[in-house]
């Protein structure tokens, strides 16, 4: 076979998510997902040539039988012999990492002692590192963080307003996260406008279950609203966003909560789900408020989308110039409600929509939804796993 295929693997806490992705087309020939893994509902699912297969896995499954999984199934679909590498996407790099890097020990351990910053996702990804190690150990294996591109930001955007102590000794700054996310629809969006992604200057909504905006000049990040954890920024699906901390000691100190259950209340309970009481997914509120007229899920929503435009303008103050906002993720690629909402506050900033072409946005494609004489409003697919794929395809490249 000559194609040139990565096998792109984005390890959490109880689930393995994989594609293939063909490298000179971006595109993945395979996806599929493990999920609920360690229990007694694990599962297995495998998306390929427009057939879906699913299997529940009997024994409590771990994260090295779900990657033994796959290779089996790989190997039946004669996959496997095509693949080059294995691209991880690793959440959090620190200041360490500012580029994707071929795994080696030391890479590992430096990942390792890096959980601190993000404990519920890196002892996740090096679970799925060592497992697709054991599993695949003629290959090479790529880390692809998503800190990495805001490694740029200016020490003025990443720094806290806390003493320099805790950031020298203890690495307590912003990192901002979704990086592959941004730095690819910037480049799409550089090409759409036709301008050299060196000379523009975009504002990059991605907005999914997680949400960060990225102001990024000459496709570099300068600031993000994600901080030293993704709980930072814009409210999200289930995570809060900016919150007054005093917040957190009166929710301690006198209702009652321990650290963990604040933990849990402000990235798993808060956000769309918190407001609305109903559901953290975005096509379900839009269908409560508008076909049921529920007042809470329309309030969840109308918060939602100001709070995203009023960082879009705060973003704004680090750019001298600006060609366009770029909305991506799930919410962006699809909600034209959520897209109105938010290009209506942004009038101030020549921001204008074009109904008709927010409307009739074409799914999975670039499109422009402003009027003539509005700053670019663009709508572009993300594609994470494809540029975890070419980066690891590069990093390899790069070794020979
Ligand atoms: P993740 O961050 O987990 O990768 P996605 O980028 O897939 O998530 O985004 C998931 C979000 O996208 C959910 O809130 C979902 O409701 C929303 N979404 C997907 N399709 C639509 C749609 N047609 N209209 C509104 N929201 C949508």
């Amino acid at each position: 076979m000559s194609q040139i295929h990565v096998l792109v693997i984005n390890c959490g806490s109880s689930s393995v998510k994989f594609s293939i992705v063909d490298t000179a087309s971006g595109q993945a020939v395979l996806t599929g997902l493990a999920e609920r893994l360690l229990s007694a509902k694990a599962s297995f699912k495998l998306n390929y040539r427009q057939q879906s297969e699913h299997f529940s896995l009997n024994a409590p499954y771990d994260h090295q039988a779900a990657v033994a999984e796959l290779v089996q199934q790989l190997t039946r679909l004669e996959l496997i012999d095509s693949i080059s590498a294995v691209g991880h996407r690793v959440v959090h790099g620190g200041e360490k990492f500012s580029q994707p890097t071929l795994i080696t020990a030391k890479v590992k351990a430096t990942i390792n002692e890096l959980a601190h910053l993000a404990p519920l996702h890196n002892p996740a990804n090096l679970t799925g590192i060592e497992a697709a190690e054991k599993a695949l150990e003629h290959l090479p294996q790529v880390a692809v963080f998503d800190t990495a591109f805001h490694q740029s930001m200016p020490e003025k955007a990443y720094l806290y307003g806390l003493p320099y102590e805790l950031y020298q000794e203890h690495a307590i700054r912003r990192y901002g996260f979704h990086g592959s996310s941004h730095a690819f629809v910037a480049g799409q969006a550089a090409d759409f406008i036709g301008k050299p992604l060196s000379q523009c200057s975009f504002i990059s909504a991605h907005l999914g279950n997680g949400c960060s905006i990225t102001a990024v000049k000459g496709g570099q990040s300068i600031d993000s609203s994600m901080g030293f954890t993704p709980l930072e920024g814009v409210m999200m699906g289930s995570r809060s966003g900016d919150l007054d901390p005093g917040i957190i000691f009166h929710l301690i100190d006198h209702l009652g909560y321990s650290p963990d259950e604040v933990q849990q209340l402000l990235n798993k309970k808060s956000g769309l789900l918190g407001l609305s009481g109903l559901s953290n997914d975005c096509r379900e509120l839009e269908q409560a408020a508008f076909e049921e007229n529920n007042t809470r899920a329309k309030l969840a929503l109308e918060i939602f989308c100001y709070r995203i435009a009023k960082y879009i303008a705060a973003l704004s103050a680090s750019l001298t110039s600006l060609d366009g906002l770029i909305f991506t993720g799930g919410i962006g690629e699809n909600s034209s409600y959520v897209r109105e909402q938010i290009l209506n506050q942004l009038s101030l900033l020549n921001f204008h929509i074009d109904q008709d072409k927010n409307r009739d946005t074409r799914f999975g494609k670039s499109d422009d939804i402003s009027t003539p004489s509005s700053r670019y409003a663009l709508v572009i697919p993300t594609n994470e796993e494809g540029v975890i794929a070419s980066q690891s395809y590069q990093v390899l490249q790069e070794a020979k």
